[in-house]
């Protein structure tokens, strides 16, 4: 395998060899469904989608488990708040977040395990870790994970264990820990709050032992990749590893990979601080769904990257640029030899956008490349240098890439039967040469969505894909 991703445990950039040949088992931490998931979140799941993608477009078998948390604080909060059972809220805003992700274009993941559905995992793992010493329990019913019986602690965030923690909020129910910086794996009952009655007691699990406990449910003990956004580096990720390596006595995960921030108006996307925009509020107002996966998709996942409408507007005129090319190849027609240096053309963007992303997903360059096959097909276009069928391999190329990369229009983009008559309208129209009623339905037209172009090849439609 030639792709090379950059672990944040390790600080270097390797090949990826996956503990099983030709398959690849990968998790990413997924949301919190106690209300809709933030752009900022959604950046971590693409660039996950871009990797699973990319891994199934090279021949690999991909194993992508994605958790949903449907047990915590603000979910017991908001169900509460609701009049509602956690179920209800959870499977409410998780039909939400699924609603999200199929407008963006995530790739299903192939498992999305609930917390709540995996408690006996869960409880297994806090028993082993009690057996071994690095759990013990507070006079409330909670079970702790003991960090000064884990020394790697601190690794993955390259942090000073004595300094761990320092500022960190003490949860109320944590007060009987032994050591500020212990984490909770399992809490006490306590009265209005859901709980399971276990072998552990009555209680109901922390947040960080879920991952853990799910993803080695589904992948196994030690897997190849574990994706998320950087915030869940410390302490999520790091307690992952504590609890999964003291429990197994086997690495945990081969790669860690982190997503940086979404910045909206130069601060952090977060939602503890207000600063966030939705998903369907901003499908709501308008904004493409596929603008919205290309902002989000198209800087390389290790940097910043800063949303805005300005950076809508570009991927909007990105995508037309893709849409017009598309378009134009699809009713192209010119009778004349094949263009012999199209293939060259054609291999050697493969080879550039290939080599992009076999550089930790390199994916400004690998669109780089694939904009310079833009310009080189248009000329080609312009000066009628190649063939009908010339114009069918260079579509069937962009189709065959975007199965990375997922923003062009569906294949089989049928106008709808009101707008398809519109269309058929002005045809007639133009072939009477009534020309003020064929600009009438073009306006009609463009106010819907669709812009008609006169070309010589006849007229030809597309959606328009700019932001209101
Ligand atoms: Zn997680």
């Amino acid at each position: 395998m030639s792709l090379r991703l950059r672990d944040t445990l390790s600080g270097e950039v390797r090949p990826l060899e996956p503990l099983e040949p030709g398959h690849v088992r990968i998790y990413s931490c997924g949301p919190t469904v106690y209300g809709p998931t933030h752009i900022g979140n959604f950046r971590s799941f693409l660039f996950a989608d871009l990797l699973v993608r990319y891994l199934r477009y090279r021949g690999l078998r991909v194993t992508w488990v994605m958790n949903l948390t449907d047990i915590d604080d603000k979910i017991i909060r908001g169900a509460s708040a609701a009049g509602e059972s956690i179920e209800e809220l959870a499977n409410r805003w998780i039909a939400r977040f699924l609603a999200d992700a199929d407008a963006l274009r995530m790739t299903p993941p192939d498992v999305l395990p609930r917390a709540t559905r995996h408690i006996d995992d869960i409880v297994g793992l806090i028993s082993t870790l009690e057996s071994k010493g690095h759990a013990y329990r507070t006079d409330d019913g909670s079970i702790f994970f003991r960090i000064d019986s884990w020394p790697a602690y601190g690794r993955l965030a390259r942090l000073d264990p004595d300094q761990l923690r320092v500022g960190e909020r003490v949860e109320a129910d944590e007060y009987g820990k032994d050591d500020v910086r212990d984490f909770a794996l399992w809490k006490g009952s306590k009265p209005g709050e859901p709980s399971w009655s276990t072998e552990l007691g009555e209680g109901r699990p922390g947040w960080h032992v879920e991952c853990s406990a799910m993803s080695m449910r589904h992948l196994g003990p030690s897997f190849d990749i574990h994706t998320g956004g950087v915030d869940l580096v410390f302490p999520h990720h790091e307690d992952e590893i504590a609890q999964s390596e003291a429990a197994t006595g086997l690495p945990f995960v081969r790669t860690w990979l982190h997503c940086a921030h979404l910045r909206m108006g130069g601060e952090k996307m977060a939602k503890s601080t207000g600063n966030i925009a939705r998903v369907a509020e901003l499908l709501e107002a308008g904004v493409s769904p596929r603008a919205l996966r290309y902002v989000l998709l198209a800087v390389h996942y290790r940097q910043g990257l800063d949303y805005s409408e300005t950076a809508l507007d570009a991927a909007g005129a990105a995508l037309e640029r893709l849409d017009t090319l598309l378009t134009t190849l699809e009713g192209y027609g010119e009778t004349r030899d094949d263009d012999p240096t199209l293939s060259e053309l054609l291999d050697r963007t493969r080879s550039d956008v290939e080599a992009a992303l076999d550089d930790d997903l390199n994916v400004s360059a690998a669109l780089a490349a694939l904009f310079d096959l833009v310009r080189d097909a248009n000329r080609r276009i312009a000066a009628r240098s190649i063939s009908t069928s010339d114009a069918g391999r260079i579509a069937a190329f962009l189709r065959d890439l975007d199965r990375v990369l997922g923003v062009l229009p569906a294949e089989a983009d049928a106008l709808e039967p009101e707008l398809a008559a519109l269309v058929e309208a002005r045809a007639a129209a133009r072939a009477a040469r009534d020309w003020a009623r064929s600009d009438q339905l073009r306006d009609e037209l463009a106010a819907r969505g669709v812009a008609v172009e006169d070309t010589r090849d006849g007229q030809r439609w597309r959606r328009l894909e700019s932001v209101g």
